[in-house]
């Protein structure tokens, strides 16, 4: 197959998954109706039910984790973001959503809520934060947006105007885009469309929910002020590292204030409640320990968004001296080498990185991905079948275990890969070749 062009990423595509769940919706819209929000009490156009918030939440939320390079590996890091999640949680407005709290291994810093009530932040805000009192202010915003259903509020308007189709496609065609044509290859199928970009009311809603939920929940107000103080002084002063949580969520000077001003009003009494430095300190000392490691993954990050990758492999590198074991940093390294069409030591590290976090599904791709490109096809198809076994649902997959039947010449078996990516997806260069091929087998009599 050395003649054909590479596989090149889905643009403007949508998977079939989107595609059943935009249907049905648009089924929902010709009954249109108002529900009543669970916060306001108030009633509010509502295309999509609680149990879609919870179905999407399940089908989407794996991907963009996976995408963050999986859930930490530090269990007591994990239960100690659930336990002070859940406790808030259990005195929102819909107490009874399926929550469940995660930290992811990514090193920007942001936070977010999918709308079943998975909300995530990354080792890179946790780094940031201060004191529990400011972890909950972040989970408390977090879960006004889902107690408030802003999503689906979001994704109700956008039906009215069809712009959620271009949302969705957009996003699954702009994903790892900004290093280059290989690095889009790289990504895994986004899920980045469900986590709207919500309005400035959505945002206020939220840090007056998140205020109300952390203090009936014991902590200090001052939390929020802290939280606000933080993001706005990084916002000024690293910009690069907290991009996207601006972008999913506008932040402005005026929600400082009112942070402020509702400390001191409303919530005076609670004012003295602790902030819970120590324990916060406690349960991330582990993390903290490796914020050296992570400073160089930021930085390696800027260098590869500028496509100065030998910058950024002198990043990783240092990043892996102390910490060796880091998937974070070993995939990273992947990505690095594959983007300078390094295959074989991207598939070392790919490796490595398998070998740190077997139950993650990132490296599977780079490894089976580097594989394809050494055309060791067996090995490569051996890599998607672990990757699907462990995130499945990625229509991409479909098309490389194609792929890797076509290099062996097991026409039948790509051809029913491709038919089953073609049903999936039907745009794009994946798509183009995939169809190609039927045709030519077809005509050929080879299956
Ligand atoms: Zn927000």
């Amino acid at each position: 197959m050395a003649d054909e062009q590479s596989p090149s990423p889905e643009k403007n595509a949508i998977t079939r998954r989107e595609f059943i769940w935009l249907s049905s919706l648009a089924a929902a819209g010709l009954m249109a109706g108002c529900a009543t929000n669970p916060v306001t009490g108030e009633s509010q156009l509502m295309l999509v039910s609680e149990d879609q918030e919870i179905q999407m939440d399940r089908q989407y939320s794996p991907f963009q984790f996976s995408a963050d390079y999986g859930k930490t590996q530090d269990t007591e890091l994990s239960n100690y973001l659930d336990r002070t999640g859940k406790k808030m949680a259990a005195r929102s407005h819909r107490s009874h959503m399926p929550y469940n709290f995660q930290v992811v291994n990514a090193n920007y810093v942001n936070a977010y809520a999918f709308p079943g009530g998975s909300i995530a932040c990354t080792r890179g805000i946790l780094l940031a934060l201060d004191n529990e009192a400011e972890l909950a202010a972040l989970l408390g915003h977090e879960l006004g947006h889902v107690n408030a259903r802003h999503t689906a509020e979001q994704m109700s308007k956008g039906m009215l105007t069809q712009a959620i189709v271009g949302g969705l496609a957009a996003a699954a065609g702009t994903q790892g885009a900004s290093y280059g044509n290989i690095a889009s290859q790289l990504g895994q199928v986004s899920a980045g469309a469900l986590l709207a970009s919500y309005s400035r009311d959505n945002e206020r809603q939220a840090d007056a929910l998140g205020m109300e939920y952390m203090v009936q929940s014991g902590y200090s107000a001052a939390g929020m002020v802290g939280l606000m103080d933080m993001l706005n002084s990084m916002g000024k002063h690293q910009p690069s590292a907290i991009e996207l949580m601006f972008a999913t969520h506008p932040m402005s000077q005026e929600r400082y204030q009112t942070a402020v001003q509702t400390a001191e009003i409303k919530y005076k009494s609670a004012k003295k409640n602790p902030l819970y430095r120590d324990r916060y300190m406690d349960n991330t000392a582990r993390l903290r320990a490796k914020k050296g490691a992570i400073d160089q993954m930021q930085l390696a990050e800027q260098q590869m968004a500028k496509k100065n990758f030998s910058a950024a492999d002198t990043h990783l590198r240092r990043a892996l001296k102390t910490a060796p074991a880091d998937y974070t940093a070993l995939v990273m390294m992947s990505k690095s080498q594959l983007v300078q069409k390094k295959w074989a030591v991207g598939r070392q590290y790919a490796e490595m990185a398998q070998q740190s976090y077997p139950q993650e599904a990132q490296a599977y791709h780079l490894s089976g991905f580097a594989k394809v490109k050494l055309k060791d096809y067996d090995g490569a198809l051996e890599e998607f079948n672990r990757y699907d076994n462990v995130l499945s649902g990625d229509p991409n997959t479909l098309f490389f275990k194609g792929y890797c039947y076509e290099g062996m010449k097991k026409y039948p078996q790509a051809g029913k890969e491709y038919q089953r990516y073609l049903q999936a997806v039907k745009q794009g260069n994946y798509a183009k070749h995939a169809y190609n091929r039927l045709r030519q087998w077809q005509a050929k009599g080879l299956i």
